[in-house]
């Protein structure tokens, strides 16, 4: 193109600097980068590298924490029919299935960097901030709830079931702290698929869009009515999505193009 001054406001892709009175021929004065790179449109190809790292390593994460919390979940199931529901074997499985809420985490943290390039007045910054607000709130709740769990359990078994004040306390903290965890969980979950709806055009993927609308109101309802069984297939439709993004940033990655819409199928 025409090396022209730029007359309108635009963030750097790599530092977020406003290039606004530069000429597109130069670099960006803070980072270096050409000011041509900055022009070139939302879609992810020409986001900046390590953003894109960033999502990768977010969308992995967070499909590594479904899979293994459902692993752990079905060990903590076959481990309580088998050795019955102890309150020392519950803390061992709760304790486990933290690894699956970690790793999830992480990987929710990564999803939600921020893009120095799309910074400013975009639709995806409010959910984007609300979601990491949600997973620093999981996060602390998760850690919690276990020492709380243990008191109440250690207490518990002190008074061979008749309930003291300590027992009492640590219960009502592990209701509250319960309480404040699903909320988070909530929000934490309709944030990420608010984020997903404004990422897919910058995929660009209109099936990944389709699902994350999709998934705003249908996973909620599979999780309250599926019993049980509704939940699983909400969490399949859950992990495929993140999936597709996963093929699709490795696709960019390697300068393919990914014409996911033809192929439909996981
Ligand atoms: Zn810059």
């Amino acid at each position: 193109m025409d090396a022209v001054i730029l007359n309108e406001s635009k963030s750097c892709i790599k530092c977020g600097y406003d290039l606004k009175g530069l000429n597109t021929s130069g670099n960006c004065p803070e980072c270096g980068t050409p000011v041509e790179r900055s022009l070139r449109g939302d879609l992810l190809r020409f986001a900046d590298d390590q953003y894109r790292d960033a999502l990768f390593r977010g969308v992995t994460f967070i499909m590594a924490g479904i899979v293994v919390s459902l692993v752990l979940m079905i060990i903590g199931l076959l481990a309580g029919a088998l050795m019955g529901r102890s309150p020392g074997i519950m803390l061992v499985i709760n304790c486990l299935g933290l690894v699956g809420t970690a790793l999830g985490l992480y990987g929710y943290y990564h999803y939600s960097t921020p893009d120095p390039g799309q910074l400013g007045s975009n639709k995806g910054e409010s959910p984007r901030r609300i979601l990491r607000v949600a997973i620093w709130v999981s996060a602390v709740c998760s850690v919690v709830a276990i020492p709380l769990q243990f008191a109440f359990g250690a207490s518990a078994n002190a008074n061979s079931g008749a309930p003291n004040e300590a027992a009492l306390a640590a219960g009502l903290l592990s209701l509250l702290v319960g309480l404040a965890s699903t909320v988070a969980w909530i929000v934490q979950f309709f944030a990420a698929m608010l984020y997903t709806k404004w990422l897919a055009p910058r995929f660009p993927s209109e099936r990944i869009l389709k699902r994350a609308s999709l998934l705003m109101w249908l996973g909620p309802v599979l999780f309250v009515f599926g019993c049980g069984i509704g939940g699983l297939i909400a969490l399949i439709m859950y992990y495929n999505m993140f999936s597709w993004m996963r093929k699709a940033l490795i696709a960019i990655r390697a300068g393919e193009d990914h014409s996911d819409d033809v192929a439909l199928s996981t």
